[in-house]
């Protein structure tokens, strides 16, 4: 074992500070990363102030983060795919139990004994629960570790590993080229969901609350941006939508949304809502609709997601902050007051 530097949340209310962790030394298959950026997701707050503890009470400390870009500084004697000084990245999963049928399809985000970066209970022994990015380093078994595109520059890169997934894997299973997609709201997410969907030759058309965010949405790739607010203009694209990512994670009507897809159409779920949505059913009845959830993706997709991105030359748009401002940028994330997605600057650690 050793120890490595990381911000870890003491409690539900004493926000972030720098502390010691331990890590296991890297065994057989593992990878041992010094971590150079890790992008801020809304779930590492939500962990830090334990709002899902009746599903996942968060376990102190907690060091969150599962948006991680790195070097390799060590690897294990059977590691075959990645050597010492390469650039390698992790995301919201470390392990899995290898065995089951979605592990057997390569479907690890499925798995019911996945382990999750940060939060999980830690097989190793090291510590109760796994310790996420925000840390100089990680050591991970490198069958959950990804190859980064050489083009790609790492700030941004970091938060595909989250936000790009995400939204990649339900836009790439629909197989979107040439037809009418939706993405509701632009935020870490949406905003990621504008540039797949357009890399993938969608009609791609966004739907925003705020006049302010029009500009950048085409910027982002849209074809069309509609104002949610404005009916008549909601009313005039009814049962024309091929397919609907709805990226919103705060209260929000989705029969309005429903209602806009054609028949056979898709609405998929990414952002998670705190109180259950009402649902009318005769909004999906009528044009046999069809309502879905989506959960990052597997390992080889994540790969093919970043090789995706490497090819179209895609990343984050992120503000890059020090440590030491995370606390601050909780507050204005909260309050959507970035664009689109920190991601830390790991450097800033090292003299903390
Ligand atoms: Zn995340
Ligand atoms: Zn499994």
């Amino acid at each position: 074992m050793y120890t490595t530097k990381a911000y870890a949340a003491a409690s539900e209310v004493s926000g972030l500070a720098c502390t010691t962790v331990p890590r296991r030394d890297p065994v057989e298959q593992d990878v041992q990363i010094e971590i150079l950026f890790c992008g801020v997701c809304h779930s590492d707050v939500h962990t830090v102030r334990n709002e899902w503890k009746h599903a996942m009470p968060t376990v102190y400390p907690a060091v969150p983060g599962h948006e991680i870009v790195g070097r390799v500084t060590k690897i294990g004697s059977g590691v075959k795919n990645f050597k010492v000084g390469d650039i390698a990245a992790v995301g919201c999963l470390v392990d899995s139990d290898h065995t089951c049928p979605k592990c057997q399809a390569g479907l690890e985000n499925l798995c019911p004994n996945m382990v999750m970066t940060y939060n999980s209970p830690d097989k190793h022994g090291t510590a109760p629960v796994t310790y996420g990015g925000y840390s100089n380093s990680i050591v991970v078994n490198e069958r959950f570790v990804l190859q980064v595109p050489k083009n790609l520059d790492l700030a941004g890169t970091a938060p595909l590993l989250c936000a790009g997934i995400t939204t990649y894997s339900p836009l790439s299973r629909a197989n979107v080229k040439g037809k009418k997609v939706g993405i509701v709201g632009l935020g870490g997410l949406g905003h990621m969901g504008v540039k797949f969907a357009h890399a993938f030759g969608a009609q791609t058309v966004v739907f925003t609350t705020s006049q302010g965010k029009v500009a950048d949405a085409k910027r982002l790739g849209a074809d069309e941006v509609i104002l949610s607010k404005d009916a008549d203009e909601m009313n005039k694209h009814a049962g024309t939508f091929d397919f609907i990512l709805d990226t919103v994670s705060a209260d929000h009507d989705i029969n309005t949304y429903l209602n806009l897809l054609a028949a056979d159409g898709t609405l998929t779920l990414v952002g998670a809502p705190e109180k259950p949505l009402s649902i009318s059913a005769f909004a999906l009845l009528f044009a046999r609709r069809n309502l879905a959830g989506s959960l990052i993706g597997g390992i080889k997709e994540t790969q093919e997601m970043l090789d995706f991105c490497g090819k179209h030359n895609i990343v984050s748009d992120v503000e890059v902050i020090p440590v030491e401002k995370i606390n601050e940028a909780y507050e204005r994330l909260l309050k959507a007051d970035v664009k689109y997605r920190f991601c830390i600057d790991m450097s800033s650690l090292k003299g903390a």
